[in-house]
């Protein structure tokens, strides 16, 4: 059998903008390991794409956006970022879009993998960042874009699902390099 593809993804954002529900969301009771250290934590999630196994390491940061510039390690080797905001929070979406000048600095754009993801949908009564709004800006950096709800669990795993598929296709596209 083939060695499934093993993808490093960081999540970026604003603290209280749903980065840990979105994982713990997708992975549900299938999590294989925390290991908080520094504020960092550390998930993994096995995916199936188009019968292609793929492996997700996915870093979060214990809620605490300080410990971004602790883990030292956290940007390094990444081949997917996801850049979470609250869309009833205006300030985290600039804060997404300060983040994505960050890896813009980092990486090439062939390094990367990025989605914009505009969690807590169902907020809608609150809602300070429209569809448009978030489309727009990802569509202008050539992101990959979704609207979540992990309270909901709103296109949460095809949020995943559209990241992973770009990684195996961009994959596919390096010939395995
Ligand atoms: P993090 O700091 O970005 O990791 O955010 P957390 O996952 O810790 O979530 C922060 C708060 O937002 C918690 O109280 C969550 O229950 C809440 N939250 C997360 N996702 C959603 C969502 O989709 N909708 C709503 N209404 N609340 C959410």
């Amino acid at each position: 059998p083939h060695q499934p593809f093993v993808f490093k993804v960081v999540l970026l954002g604003s603290s209280s903008v749903g980065k840990s529900s979105l994982v713990i969301r997708l992975i549900k009771n299938d999590f294989k390991e925390i290991l908080p250290t520094m504020g960092c934590a550390f998930f993994t999630q096995m995916m199936e794409i188009d019968n292609s196994a793929l492996k997700l390491e996915i870093w979060d940061t214990a809620g605490q956006e300080k410990y971004h510039s602790v883990c030292h390690l956290y940007f390094r080797g990444a081949n997917a970022a996801i850049l979470v905001y609250d869309i009833a929070n205006k300030d985290s979406f600039q804060r997404a879009q300060n983040w994505w000048k960050e890896l813009e600095n980092e990486f090439s754009p062939d390094e990367i993998v990025v989605i914009l993801v505009g969690n807590k949908t169902d907020l809608e009564d609150s809602r300070e960042v429209t569809l448009e709004e978030g489309k727009a800006f990802a569509e202008s950096k050539k992101l990959l874009f979704m609207e979540t709800s992990a309270k909901l669990n709103y296109q949460v795993t095809e949020a995943f699902t559209a990241l992973a598929r770009e990684l195996l296709k961009r994959e596919e596209q390096n010939g395995g390099q």
